[in-house]
């Protein structure tokens, strides 16, 4: 493995908002201090006024490509799209998360981490996971399944009419129940209700992440431009909104609301799947496009992949440019183009600019170019 010389690139490092020039050092996968390295031995990589950013966190995807009829490649989400690690979001429950990982997970050059669904079955049988209580993950299996597999990060309960059935908030009970006796975060879908957010938010704790959190559904977070109070109280006592774009769950409108009134941030994920990647979705940096879009910054929206998942998920090794840690790096241009981005709600804005995913490096080697 070569030692590697980032350099003439326009660094965001989430950690130093001020840090814009300089060289990156990778050395035996890690990031160093460049001084370190000599450069006579190190391949030097010329960014040629790109941006380079610690690598991206997607942390809500679908990725379970021959189990479940909503699953993509992974690397076709990943590394392809300057994204390092991507989360499965509750493809699997604990009955298939053995074909999960052999055919997933050690199949992938991006790094593949996963909320396992409450349901013990996931996705694979059908997306109405929750309609039976028997289907419900025990404690004890939970334990067992995190205690063997490092690349689980928390639980996913899917709380919309379809998925529950008659249950109501039981669900998100037994989760709570259950990711307690652990202590691991709940990652949980809204939608259409029932049940309602001002039962599903009060059970919500500290470092708990609701996706599609800025839906353009009725009975969403906001009322009358407003957050609900159960909202507003959930993101004060630190629980996390997470964007979760997918085919039906990201309004411009209600983002633009929120970003007018309430300074708290999230974390931008996809939802990307079959039904999605070549629609209004597309991809991370697409996703990323649409903030910058609203008004966001580049570094902001930077952070919402890479040093806000790492502190969701207690990630120790991703995220950042520290020195030590992992080498993941995505390299990316923003370009001149006319692109119409559609939300999920079918509404277009049209943008003269697009991030496009140019280099990606995982474990400090350079594992994707873009061919343009
Ligand atoms: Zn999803």
């Amino acid at each position: 493995m070569e030692d590697l010389l980032l350099v003439n690139g326009i660094i965001i490092d989430p950690d130093n908002s001020k840090r814009k020039n300089g060289v990156i050092g990778i050395q035996k996968g890690k990031f160093v201090d460049p001084s370190q390295i000599e450069t006579d031995s190190a391949e030097i990589v010329d960014l040629k006024g790109a941006f380079v950013a610690p690598g991206f966190i997607d942390i809500h995807v679908h990725v379970f490509e021959n189990s479940t009829f909503l699953g993509v490649k992974a690397d076709d989400v990943g590394i392809s799209q300057g994204v390092t690690t991507i989360v499965d979001a509750g493809s699997s429950g604990v009955d298939y998360y053995n074909t999960f990982k052999e055919d997933v997970i050690y199949k992938s050059e991006t790094e593949v981490l996963a909320f396992l669904n409450i349901s013990r079955k996931g996705l694979v049988e059908g997306t109405h996971e929750l309609h039976n209580p028997e289907d419900l993950m025990s404690i004890y299996e939970a334990k067992q399944a995190f205690s063997r597999n490092p690349s689980l990060v928390g639980i996913k309960v899917r709380l919309s009419r379809s998925v529950v059935g008659n249950q109501g908030v039981l669900p998100l009970l037994h989760a709570r129940k259950v990711a307690d006796q652990i202590n691991v975060p709940l990652m949980v879908h809204i939608g259409n209700p029932p049940p309602y957010l001002p039962e599903v938010f009060p059970i919500l704790k500290k470092g708990d992440i609701v996706t599609h959190a800025f839906h353009g559904k009725p009975h969403g977070i906001l009322e009358e431009n407003e957050l609900i109070p159960e909202a507003k109280d959930a993101l004060d006592r630190g629980v996390l909104f997470d964007i979760g774009h997918g085919s039906a769950s990201f309004s411009y409108s209600i983002l633009e609301q929120f970003k007018k009134r309430y300074p708290y941030t999230f974390t931008t994920s996809t939802d990307i799947h079959s039904q999605n990647i070549n629609d209004s979705v597309g991809s991370l940096m697409v996703t990323m496009t649409k903030l910058l879009q609203l008004g966001y910054t580049l570094q902001d929206i930077v952070k919402s992949v890479t040093i806000l998942p790492k502190r969701a998920l207690q990630l120790k090794d991703q995220g950042s440019f520290a020195i030590g840690t992992t080498a993941d790096v995505s390299i990316f241009r923003i370009i001149q183009q006319e692109s119409d981005l559609k939300d999920a709600e079918g509404k277009t804005k049209k943008t003269s600019k697009l991030m496009k995913p140019e280099i990606t490096i995982r474990n400090g080697i350079i594992v994707w170019k873009s061919n343009q």
